[in-house]
């Protein structure tokens, strides 16, 4: 007998199911709107001016493929708390007192998993809750920390909308030092954010709660087609840890979508403590997490983004390049929203499509639609009616849309 007979098969990842359905399928009009990548206007990836240019520097400067230290290289980690917190006083604030611990993680789920095994060390409350939906892996991140999961009302079927009011009322219901995981833009994968009023309203009872703020930021960059403008809830909750409300909040975020850099896995986690003190006993302890998991992080993504952050001239080309994706993006968000409803005139409201966020579109198919739509016209999706609208093209948004007012019908 084998030793692993008893292994059980585990279920399919569902995304990943879903590409090999759409590599099988000998249909000449199939389109892939499950893909998390950006994709240009003829389907294909694509790396950035900016990042090519970065390479060129590396490529003629690297002089070594030495080990990071086990928190990632210090002048990455400068290059990066420069974009996260210079931009508005508080953040400076923040950074200047040493509050801030920043390090490397393998992006952003392998920096999600370092918070994660840092609080279940640390916060005595082991339970998180979530914004119902969110994406999958946020789940099983902390479950496989041992942190106990469960939701807050987030999205509204009826409204296709934010459900502030059920949400204010289930953070009011969490016990003092609950993780509350928080999506700081583009919603993932709802594409629908709270407005920054309503950030005020949900800091204030993070305040009186005492809630613990993880807050995870994959899409920077991708609201408004500006990083820098996209940190406006992040300034939020460094006015309000340094006006006392909140002694700290955790964040972790990734130069996956915005720079491009899927595989080379360039993320960060920081931590925000009460004083230059804590923050070194935290980044020591933070140390102990990373070691014994992956001893260090992978350094050639992460020698690019200092790069991209570094230099003035590749750093404008980024916030260029950032812009042409989010343009291309929107196009083809309003694109597939003009065919809808004035070319094939759905009789379905699909005004959500318009002010929804980021790379995705929540569309409120449902799963018989989705099937459908797969099966009958080889247009594939995640079941919860998610698309990603990198994955249409000019070439493809009629014979999306025509498919799609088939099925709603
Ligand atoms: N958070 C959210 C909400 C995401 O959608 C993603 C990417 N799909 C991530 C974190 C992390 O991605 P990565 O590990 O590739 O940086």
């Amino acid at each position: 007998l084998s030793a692993w007979a008893n292994v059980p098969q585990a279920p399919p990842d569902k995304i990943l199911g879903l590409n090999i359905l759409y590599q099988l399928d000998t249909n000449p009009n199939k389109i892939d709107l499950g893909v998390g990548a950006y994709r240009t206007d003829k389907g294909e990836p694509w790396i950035m001016p900016s990042i090519r240019m970065a390479e060129e520097i590396l490529a003629k400067t690297e002089t070594d493929k030495e080990y990071a230290p086990i928190l990632g290289s210090p002048s990455f980690i400068d290059e990066v708390q420069r974009l996260l917190f210079n931009h508005d006083t508080s953040g400076y604030q923040l950074l200047a007192d040493g509050r801030v611990v920043t390090a490397q993680g393998i992006s952003g789920t392998g920096s999600l998993r370092v918070l994660s095994e840092f609080l279940a060390k640390f916060n005595p409350v082991c339970n998180a809750i979530l914004p119902n939906p969110t994406w999958a892996n946020h789940i099983a991140i902390l479950q496989e920390s041992g942190i106990v999961t469960s939701k807050y009302r987030y999205y509204d079927y009826k409204t296709n909308g934010l459900d502030i009011d059920g949400l204010i009322e289930d953070l009011q219901s969490a016990d003092p030092r609950t993780v509350a995981l928080f999506h700081l833009c583009c919603h993932n994968p709802t594409g629908v954010d709270a407005t920054l009023e309503q950030w005020d309203q949900i800091i204030r009872v993070i305040s009186e709660r005492k809630l613990i703020p993880l807050l995870d930021m994959a899409y920077q960059g991708f609201e408004s087609g500006d990083p820098i403008r996209d940190l406006r809830v992040l300034s939020k909750f460094n006015d309000a840890v340094t006006r006392g409300m909140i002694p700290t909040y955790l964040l972790a975020q990734s130069f996956a979508k915005n720079m491009g850099l899927y595989g080379e896995r360039v993320g960060t986690l920081s931590i925000v403590c009460a004083d230059s003190k804590e923050a070194e006993k935290v980044r020591s302890q933070l140390a102990r997490v990373v070691r014994p998991m992956y001893s260090s992080p992978p350094t050639h993504g992460s020698k690019l983004a200092t790069i991209v952050l570094g230099n003035t001239k590749v750093y404008r080309q980024w916030l260029k390049d950032v812009k042409k994706m989010v343009t291309r993006l929107n196009t083809m968000r309003t694109l597939l929203y003009d065919k809808l409803t004035i070319e094939y005139s759905s009789p379905v409201q699909w005004d959500h499509l318009l002010s929804q966020k980021g790379m995705f579109a929540y569309t409120g198919l449902n799963a018989e639609q989705v099937t459908k739509l797969r099966e009958r016209k080889s247009v594939y999706m995640t079941s919860d009616g998610r698309i990603s609208l990198a994955g249409i093209t000019s070439g493809n948004v009629d014979y999306l849309a025509k498919s799609i007012d088939e099925v709603t019908r």
